[in-house]
């Protein structure tokens, strides 16, 4: 019996899907102990958009140590706090015009949730949030109040209150919406807050990805965030976007949601953001709303990491030109085009933005079994969605056109035998 059968605790679930032991990784490939190279296709779910050790980001990394650069520091002013946050207002706010204030918190996408629906929750002097179905948000209760999954929910040995969810309007399958666009489900919500005896009051605010990942890759349109930041606005709730998963160039750009013309109150990165793999969390906050912090009222020992800041700072020059987004418009190209003949297959569905890919197989059981396929031969990639129905294709941004067309290769073979026996 292994150190991890013995003694780690049940909670652990990946490692079940993935029964080796991984001792190194480099750009998209990950190798166990033994040398068996595995095709990532899974990237820390999402974390390590720029690949395992990024060279830049580990020579930038290994210098910092080197030179006894601060390594921790609450919050404290440090020189490589400063670079990071000088290098995002350049190559993130200012092209875009946002005036919003970077809000460090605990290291995880469950603190920056946390932290934004709080500040919600003071801005409006209102309890309720309202989440959406599918979504994911994070385990801690606040989060995990806005998360959909019972899975999780049901595990929080508490009731989880003042969050309602509501049908999440996406394309090209709106989940509980007839029109294609999620526009109806808006406008029963409309009618609800204006009717002042429905017994529903207006939320603080409304938190929602943009791209939801966890939940089944589900993409929003356009037509329909516009017409949630329209409603909001109208009832005075804010707008917070997590772009923990989908965000830091996923989808070709730097937000998910990039180009759409929206303005949300609350962005909340983490994930991909520290770069190398190592945690860190932001909110974006519009400085109205981040005035109404009190110096020192959400702390956290762990806020803003000085290897994230190093490593996070070189993640950014990613971004001072269109190189790699354009690299990842032409393999996400390859990727939509590999996969959309599956959907010949009844009930199969194909989903995503970008880098970020969903494949549909109605099923959790098939989808477990093309898994398994998947990790014999190579590729390491996990499920997703309602009851573990959907694939899940988020490698990182950097991966080489032939390990991404090798990888596609084995997953869409696995799939199609799994289809055909099923
Ligand atoms: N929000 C989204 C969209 C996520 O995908 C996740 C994690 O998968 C979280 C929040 C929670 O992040 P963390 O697991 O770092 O707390």
């Amino acid at each position: 019996m292994s150190i991890f059968e013995e003694r780690e605790s049940e909670i652990r679930a990946y490692s079940r899907l993935y029964p080796v032991v991984f001792e190194k990784s480099r750009n998209a490939i990950i190798s166990d102990e033994t040398g068996k190279d595995y095709i990532d296709f899974f990237a820390g779910a999402g974390v390590l958009n720029f690949g395992h050790n990024n060279p830049a980001m580990k020579k930038a990394v290994i210098a910092h140590l080197e030179a006894d650069g601060v390594t921790h520091s609450l919050d404290l002013e440090t020189t490589v706090k400063r670079s990071f946050m000088e290098r995002f207002t350049e190559r993130v706010l200012e092209p875009r015009g946002m005036p919003h204030k970077m809000q460090f918190m605990g290291p995880t996408g469950t603190n920056a949730v946390e932290a934004a629906i709080k500040l919600a929750r003071r801005v409006t002097g209102r309890n309720e949030i309202v989440a959406f179905q599918h979504g994911f948000h994070g385990m801690t209760l606040g989060a995990l109040a806005c998360t959909a999954n019972s899975v999780f929910r049901n595990a929080s040995g508490v009731p989880l209150q003042h969050v309602r969810h509501y049908p999440y309007g996406c394309e090209p399958v709106c989940l509980g919406c007839t029109r294609g666009c999620g526009m109806e489900g808006l406008e029963r919500l409309r009618a609800q807050y204006a009717d002042t005896s429905s017994g529903v009051a207006a939320p603080a605010a409304f938190l929602v990805e943009p791209i939801q990942a966890e939940g089944g890759v589900n993409v929003a349109s356009k037509e329909w965030l516009h017409g949630l930041q329209k409603l909001a606005k109208e009832i005075g709730a804010l707008v917070i976007f997590d772009d923990i998963q989908a965000g830091m160039g996923r989808t070709g750009s730097f937000f998910s949601f990039d180009g759409m013309d929206l303005d949300p109150d609350i962005i909340c990165l983490a994930k991909g953001l520290g770069g190398l793999g190592t945690p860190i969390a932001m909110n974006l906050v519009k400085p109205e709303h981040d005035n109404r912090w009190k110096p020192g009222e959400h702390t956290g020992t762990f806020r803003g990491q000085s290897l994230s800041f190093v490593a996070g700072t070189e993640a950014l020059d990613y971004f001072k030109d269109e190189s790699l987004m354009d690299e990842v418009k032409a393999k996400s190209a390859k990727i939509f085009e590999a996969l959309a003949p599956l959907e010949k297959h009844p009930g199969v569905q194909v989903r995503g933005k970008g880098m970020i890919a969903g494949l549909d197989l109605g099923d959790g059981a098939l989808v477990k079994e093309v898994v398994h396929k998947c990790f014999d031969a190579g590729v390491l990639i996990c499920p997703c969605g309602t009851g573990g129905r959907v694939l899940k294709l988020i490698p990182p941004l950097t991966i080489p056109d032939d390990q991404l067309e090798q990888g596609l290769k084995i997953i869409t073979q696995a799939a199609e035998e799994v289809l055909q026996a099923a």
